[in-house]
């Protein structure tokens, strides 16, 4: 079987094929793996847009280079800089149109109306990772009127998830699976449990997991 991928962490794991997203200001060399870069909303500043650009501009060429994020709005954590989140994560977008590129990785908490209007200002119609994704169907009904879009849940949540959950009506041609920043969860027991509720073999998940990822690669 092919390595597991995770779509969306921060941590290098050797057993797996990992897409890891930097910040800006923390990306420095990458280790033989996939990888995007961004502006997080919990750590907007200003000069980074510049220092993104800059970046790109040596990256986005790489045969490793995945996408744009992570980047987006949260209302919970650094609400205090809603108003600059949402300057910074347009600014993003822009520069996702102005090189192109095919998919960005989102973070949203709370602020899906938010997010969906700056959308709709800038334009951007090509990816969407709905990284962590915990809003509802017509939620996603609306971003998908706007982009190509992939939910993307976390392992552990996937496994605390029945039958009867909101993931079994999500066309699994559009889910993805990831660890996020915790180091705690198992990706192997996600995708056995996303087998499971899609009465799938594991090895169906993985490769429908490598076809998904290579329509969602910029190089
Ligand atoms: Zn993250």
């Amino acid at each position: 079987m092919d390595k597991l991928i995770d779509f969306h962490t921060h941590h290098y794991k050797p057993n797996h094929t990992n897409i890891i997203s930097y910040d800006v200001a923390k990306f420095s060399e990458v280790k033989n793996d996939y990888f995007t870069i961004g502006i997080h909303p919990w750590w907007i500043q200003e000069q980074k847009i510049k220092q993104l650009e800059e970046l790109l501009i040596t990256q986005y060429n790489k045969s490793t280079f995945f996408g744009l994020g992570e980047m987006g709005l949260d209302k919970i954590r650094n609400k205090q800089k809603y108003q600059k989140q949402q300057e910074v994560f347009e600014a993003q977008l822009n520069l996702a149109l102005k090189y192109k590129i095919k998919t960005i990785i989102l973070h949203n908490v709370k602020s899906h109306s938010d997010t969906l209007r700056i959308l709709k200002q800038t334009g951007f119609n090509n990816n969407i990772i709905l990284h962590d994704y915990h809003g509802n169907e017509e939620t996603l009904n609306q971003y998908a009127k706007l982009c190509h879009i992939y939910p993307s849940f976390k392992a552990n949540f996937i496994c605390h998830n029945s039958k009867s959950s909101m993931l079994t009506q999500i066309p699994f041609d559009s889910i993805l699976i990831e660890t996020d920043d915790d180091l705690s969860v198992s990706l192997e027991k996600g995708y056995e449990a996303l087998a499971k509720l899609f009465n799938l073999s594991t090895d169906q998940v993985v490769q429908s997991m490598y076809n998904k990822f290579r329509k969602l690669k910029q190089n």
